[in-house]
């Protein structure tokens, strides 16, 4: 059989595609994308020309058992997504189990992550992290999924688009008050920028100066203290903040 090449392309900046990656897309018979048209962009960059085979969340299903097929027929396949590395916060994990569960060789070629650069410049503890990526897009289901990382001692990762990151830095404001947190903004592009404070201080500025909402966000959030007494007296603080927002 083939094998399932998961390759990541780079967030934004071209340069960041990696010798292995460029290589990879070339040998392959044929590349899976979630946007067709955006990936044959990236490939004619490079000058690659291949069969491109869309792989969305709508049809990610009914495709794995064909890329299968055509795995067990000997083809070699790459998966990539738009930006970053596939199946974080993008689509691609129903086909990597199912070529698993057939037996074929699934291997990464690795590279850009936003939330791994994001982290790799925050200056938050990094030793353990949890990556929660995109948020409920409704409010209340989106401080509730917050409510329930009050406690996490772990540093946090969320993934935000700019029409919504202005909401959710005020619900970060109303769960978890003055941590110290990173906004990291349109990294390896143009405008890239990071930003660091409290999240009251953070969202003050982004709400100040609109060039600060525009492109594509990652956000960092120092975990919780470990000490018994600071998350008592966090609970009740969110608690008494929560009960605010319901009144
Ligand atoms: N698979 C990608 C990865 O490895 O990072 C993530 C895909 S997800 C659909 C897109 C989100 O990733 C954006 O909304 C944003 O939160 C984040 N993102 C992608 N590129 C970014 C960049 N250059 N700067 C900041 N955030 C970025």
């Amino acid at each position: 059989p083939g094998t399932l090449h998961v390759v990541a392309t780079p967030i934004g900046n071209l340069g960041d595609l990696g010798a292995r990656a460029l290589e990879t897309l070339q040998a392959v018979d044929a590349i899976c994308a979630e946007d067709t048209r955006h990936t044959r962009q990236l490939l004619a960059h490079f000058g690659v020309e291949k069969t491109l085979i869309a792989l969305h969340q709508h049809n990610e299903m009914a495709q794995a058992s064909q890329l299968v097929a055509r795995l067990l027929g000997g083809q070699s396949l790459a998966l990539v997504s738009d930006a970053g590395t596939p199946l974080v916060s993008d689509p691609g994990f129903r086909l990597v189990r199912a070529a698993r569960e057939a037996g074929i060789r699934v291997s990464p070629v690795p590279g850009a992550c936003a939330a791994i650069a994001a982290l790799s410049v925050a200056g938050i503890a990094s030793d353990r992290f949890a990556f929660e990526g995109f948020l409920p897009t409704k409010g209340s289901a989106r401080r509730e999924r917050l409510t329930a990382l009050v406690a996490e001692p772990r540093t946090l990762i969320f993934y935000e688009a700019s029409h919504r990151i202005e909401e959710t830095l005020a619900d970060l404001v109303t769960v978890f008050g003055p941590r110290h947190a990173v906004v990291g903004r349109e990294l390896t592009k143009l405008f890239e920028t990071v930003l660091d404070g409290d999240l009251p201080s953070l969202q003050a500025r982004v709400a100040a100066d609109p060039n600060q909402r525009r492109g594509e966000f990652v956000v960092i959030v120092e975990g919780a203290g470990e000490d018994a007494d600071a998350l008592l007296a966090e609970g009740r603080r969110v608690y008494a903040k929560l009960c605010e927002h319901m009144k």
